[in-house]
């Protein structure tokens, strides 16, 4: 492989839209084909392109939008980010996701200054320029970079993303800038055919744009034969070779990189850009993906929560669930349970029967006694516990409770009395404005020898992610510890509680942080591994 060296590079662009519908799985590709270049010897990055107004997804409800990834630095974004990095391998920045809302916040403040004085702002060329700003914002640094625009070609949103896509290719040329276009084929039972026309028509209001697709990837459940690419081909003005049926993947999305170099998609992409194709390394991949297709084992994990009818709001839980699982030869079945339906006389027969519990992030009063009664069930009954985040939280919130004889115990998220074990951060009390003002991002983890946690990670320092408000009320600590609950992990000056334990207890761990925004394919976050080894020799006891 080439050198990962920082000479200055010619920077290449890939643009990846979707037409026809939306879910047809824009991320995962962008994410796919990022992973084959990277694995060609290439260094890569992948920029996601919002056309929503607000200015991240932070204060969207995760019904509306799915859970929201953090980065490193501190960026509420597109969960897409999430996917970017668990396929590439390592961190991203607030820089790889951009929303309309950012555009205009960034033009409109620069207007007020003056920037513009004299001159009418407009769409083209203010509002273009600030996101091609963007869009080359890594220029020299990357061999590729990949942007994804979000939304679907035609809505009416994302039209300066790809009036900007535009400009870039006639700017740059067709060697450094390559239009991707994702599609989607229908097959229609009744006829049983597979239709090409909402590819036409998703392909005509793309050339509308003036952007011509260099190669189109068309989602289908059945095989495109060679005459209907052909077909598409011709319609579309795209190369037939060009034109690639990407078919439903049977397992796992983390097939899609090896269904992408069966159809030498990194390949065509390198050759149409005057790149030499150098060896492609994915041995690793495929072994991580045949554990997932065949596991040795299997567990049964419950992942409690609020938001479980729709599975976006816990992506990275339920991804870094799979790559430990993989790690540990083992399928782990999640079981979504609605923490508002959780009473003290259905727990045992809700979780009862799991071989371990999750208890997620989360905001807001709803649900938390669910939370809290499922807590108390795995405590004593000795079944392997993680808690994220609010699952952390409620976990404090019960052992004060039943534990150390606080029954009023509670968190200041919930109510204000004297027994708020949980309580609002010194740092954000005077915070009056909602969006971008929690603590965001990567701290450091200072973690006690000898605790479970250390076990799992090996190390004493860490960082990890945060998002949150409240924290561990340090009045409650001296007698939360004395009645056995350990304080493994803290900020490094003691001060702020990162990860508690407790020792009489197979294996009951609580994080402040979100590791799961820190699981990657193939290698996976060391508390999932550790927890689902833990649910599997739970469930060898049994
Ligand atoms: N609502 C809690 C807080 O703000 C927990 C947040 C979370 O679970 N991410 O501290």
């Amino acid at each position: 492989m080439k050198e990962q060296d920082t000479y200055s590079r010619q920077t290449k662009y890939i643009f990846i839209t979707g037409g026809v519908l939306s879910s047809l799985g824009k991320g995962i590709a962008s994410a796919s084909l990022g992973y084959l270049l990277k694995q060609r010897g290439y260094k890569v990055s992948i920029m996601k392109f919002d056309p929503y107004i607000n200015v991240d997804p932070g204060t969207m409800n995760p019904f509306q939008h799915g859970e929201v990834y953090v980065t490193d630095d501190g960026a509420e974004t597109d969960l897409d980010l999430g996917h970017y990095e668990r396929f590439l391998g390592y961190s991203l920045s607030k820089k790889n996701n951009t929303t309309t809302g950012q555009v205009y916040f960034e033009v409109i403040t620069k207007e007020r200054k003056g920037h513009y004085l004299g001159k009418t702002v407009q769409v083209i060329p203010h509002i273009t320029n600030e996101i091609k700003r963007r869009m080359t914002i890594f220029e020299g640094e990357y061999d590729f970079i990949l942007i994804e625009i979000g939304g679907t070609v035609g809505d009416i949103e994302s039209l300066p993303f790809l009036e900007a896509q535009r400009q870039m290719w006639l700017e740059r040329g067709p060697q450094n800038v390559l239009n991707i276009h994702l599609t989607y084929v229908p097959y229609i039972k009744s006829a049983g055919e597979l239709k090409t026309k909402p590819t036409q028509h998703s392909v005509k209001a793309l050339m509308e744009f003036g952007i011509r697709p260099d190669i189109l990837l068309c989602r289908t459940e059945h095989k495109l034969s060679k005459e209907l690419r052909q077909k598409i081909g011709l319609f579309c003005n795209v190369e037939e070779n060009s034109v690639i049926e990407v078919i439903d993947v049977e397992s796992t999305i983390y097939e899609v990189p090896l269904l992408f170099a069966k159809r030498e998609l990194e390949q065509i992409v390198l050759r149409k850009m005057g790149l030499p194709l150098n060896e492609l390394e994915l041995e690793t991949w495929k072994k991580f993906v045949e554990r997932i297709r065949n596991p040795k084992y299997s567990v049964n994990v419950g992942l409690v929560g609020k938001y479980t009818k729709y599975t976006d709001s816990y992506k990275s839980i339920i991804e870094a669930f799979i790559h430990a699982g993989s790690i540990n030869n083992c399928k782990v079945n999640i079981e979504l349970i609605n923490s508002e339906e959780i009473t003290e006389e259905n727990v045992a027969s809700k979780i009862g029967h799991l071989d371990g519990i999750l208890v997620g992030p989360g905001f807001g009063f709803r649900g938390i006694e669910g939370k809290i009664t499922a807590i108390k069930y795995v405590r004593t009954n000795k079944i392997p516990f993680f808690g994220i985040c609010l699952g952390m939280q409620c976990s404090v919130i019960e052992f004060a409770r039943n534990v150390c004889g606080l029954p009023q115990a509670t968190s200041g998220e919930f109510e204000t009395n004297d027994y708020c074990v949980i309580d609002l951060m010194d740092e954000q009390k005077n915070v009056k404005e909602k969006g971008g003002t929690m603590r965001l991002g990567a701290y450091p983890c200072v973690i006690q020898e000898d605790s479970l946690a250390f076990k799992a990670y090996g190390s004493k320092e860490i960082s990890e992610r945060h998002r949150h408000r409240y924290e561990l009320n340090n009045k409650f600590r001296a007698l939360l510890e004395e009645k056995g609950m350990v304080m493994s992990g803290t900020s490094p000056d003691g001060n702020l509680v990162e990860i508690i334990e407790l020792t009489d207890h197979p294996w009951f761990l609580g994080v402040q942080f979100h590791p799961e925004l820190k699981s990657r394919a193939v290698t996976g976050h060391p508390l999932f591994i550790s927890f689902i080894k833990a649910t599997l020799n739970n469930k060898n006891k049994k």
